[in-house]
């Protein structure tokens, strides 16, 4: 079968590869699964661009893409939770289902974690794929393929604000207008928050942001997060900062916004170690949260998208054929102002 394949770093190429014999056999636990729409992740952009991202290293030819949705076309002998036919979006991370951070209910942390698109596991840019029924979760008619496939971003944003104990009427920052910065707004604002304010430099990304709800959106370049925040509050600030850009400089300031006993979630990667300003810390008494994906949190986004409660679509601003999908990754690759998410669509 035909799959967007990794070649090496810098090379794509939408090709046959040979997957189909390892996965010829279905687990009974497992369910087969035409793939109907992937989205674009900036980590597959990343393996693409730079061939590793941390320690995960692309060594040899790899199928990217890992936000996924479709269709089940086969079931395991004890497959009970789904059918034929059921549309559904997939977990993309398996882990070891008997390891010790598993058991703890830790299981995205746990070392051995297989996630899709990451060496040496391929993704699922390609007609079909297998995966456990565990990690296979059914949609309601409401919901579409295209909404579905933005679940796996989804959930980043859901377990942030999970993490960060939102009360109702909290104000937040969220410092990235990316896709996981504005899953994360949607989820803040889902999780009560009265008022998100989002900082980026891309006034394209900022408009979007405007439009999702009670945001209030802030061009870094010229304003100030920190005095804009705590002018409209009293002098209080935000009871809660996302750190949402992967940039050293942003993530050095998320003390600055924070109100007293605020609490802060980083969430975007770094690739080396970067400063903190303990004493900020220490006289907010601030509450420092990591995320790494997520964990338990796919049924939460698949009920909110189908009750309104949390609406992805403005974020989805621009699709691609398969056919398409070496050019759709140099799109990406070129962070045209602008976009939020891009998918791809398989052929059906
Ligand atoms: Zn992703």
């Amino acid at each position: 079968m035909k799959a967007l394949v990794l070649e090496e770093i810098h090379k794509l190429s939408l090709r046959d590869f040979p997957i189909d014999a390892a996965e010829k056999d279905l687990a009974p636990r497992d369910v087969r699964i035409k793939l109907h729409t992937v989205g674009i992740c900036g980590s597959d952009v990343h393996y693409y661009t730079h061939g590793r991202i941390g320690p995960f290293v692309v060594e040899e030819p790899m199928i990217l893409g890992h936000e996924a949705s479709g269709t089940v076309i086969e079931i395991g002998a004890e497959v009970t939770s789904l059918a034929v036919g059921d549309r559904v979006c997939m977990e993309p991370g398996i882990p070891d289902p008997n390891s010790k951070a598993t058991r703890l209910g830790l299981y995205n942390v746990d070392p051995a974690v297989r996630f899709w698109a990451t060496p040496p596991v391929h993704g699922i840019l390609r007609p079909t794929c297998v995966h456990p029924e565990a990690f296979t979760f059914k949609l309601p008619d409401s919901v579409s393929f295209a909404e579905a496939a933005m679940v796996e971003p989804l959930a980043v944003g859901v377990h942030a604000a999970t993490k960060a104990e939102i009360r109702p009427g909290d104000v937040a920052l969220v410092m990235g207008a990316g896709p996981i910065g504005l899953v994360t707004a949607l989820s803040a604002l889902a999780a009560g928050c009265a008022r998100v304010y989002v900082c980026d430099l891309d006034d394209a990304k900022l408009e979007i942001a405007a439009k999702l709800g009670a945001i209030t959106p802030i061009n870094v370049t010229r304003e100030d997060p920190a005095k804009r925040i705590l002018a409209e509050t009293d002098g209080w600030g935000a009871e809660i900062v996302f750190e949402a850009t992967g940039s050293p400089k942003a993530a050095a300031s998320v003390f600055e916004p924070l109100s007293p006993g605020g609490r802060v979630v980083m969430i975007g990667g770094q690739a080396e170690p970067i400063a903190y300003d303990a004493g900020a810390a220490m006289v907010r008494e601030a509450r420092v949260e990591n995320i790494f994906r997520y964990a338990h949190v796919f049924p939460r986004c698949v009920k909110m998208l189908a009750s309104g409660a949390i609406d992805v679509k403005p974020l989805i601003t621009r699709t691609f054929a398969f056919e398409d999908s070496v050019k759709a990754f140099e799109i990406a690759a070129s962070a045209p102002k602008g976009d939020v998410k891009m998918q791809i669509e398989l052929p059906q």
